[in-house]
């Protein structure tokens, strides 16, 4: 990201999101050599079952639209196909929805080990930086759960579970933010 294409986008929360220009996150490609493997994280307590669907955004919707895309793939490189990945989140006010199933969803990769969902980038609730909950299972497998984060957000530095190692990489599209994010799976 060069400085003078960043632009910063101010939350009601506080938090400020930097963006690189969108160049820079369609260019990604996976680095496949000694690419290592996505570390896990805490789950939390909001987990729950969740519909299939690859949108979780709705009319009225309050928050920054997000798109997240990538790939599951194997610490060779090579991509993963039908990967379940359940993902979860707070809305734009750091609340999560546990009695419903807003915000909540799951998927498998296609034919070339791709997923994409779209939703809002997520709030900070006490304690915890803005961050994606995911997990992620290629079949026969075991599951990874683990999560993600925004560069940029404010209080990553303040959060003790914040890994810089599960940053996505961000880009901006028509006022809506893409991120891309490549889950490595150690196969046994
Ligand atoms: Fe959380």
């Amino acid at each position: 990201m060069t400085a003078a294409r960043a632009r910063f986008v101010v939350f009601g929360s506080g938090l400020v999101l930097a963006a690189a220009a969108a160049a820079s996150a369609q260019a990604s490609a996976p680095v496949c050599d000694g690419f290592p493997q996505t570390p896990g994280q805490i789950g939390g307590v909001h987990f729950r079952a969740s519909p299939l669907r690859h949108d979780v955004v709705f009319p009225k919707l309050a928050g920054t639209r997000l798109t997240l895309e990538g790939l599951v793939l194997t610490t060779s490189c090579t991509p993963v196909r039908h990967a379940r990945l359940d993902f979860w989140q707070a809305d734009a006010h750091g609340h999560y929805d546990d009695t419903g199933f807003r915000l909540r969803s799951h998927q498998f990769t296609d034919a070339q080990g791709r997923y994409r969902l779209e939703t809002i980038v997520p709030g900070p609730y006490p304690g915890r930086t803005p961050h994606m909950h995911v997990k992620v299972r290629a079949p026969a497998q075991p599951t990874l759960t683990t999560e993600l984060y925004f560069p940029g957000a404010s209080y990553n530095s303040r959060d003790p579970y914040f890994d810089r190692r599960l940053l996505v990489r961000l880009g901006e599209v028509k006022k809506r933010f893409v991120a891309r994010f490549d889950f490595v799976l150690q196969i046994r």
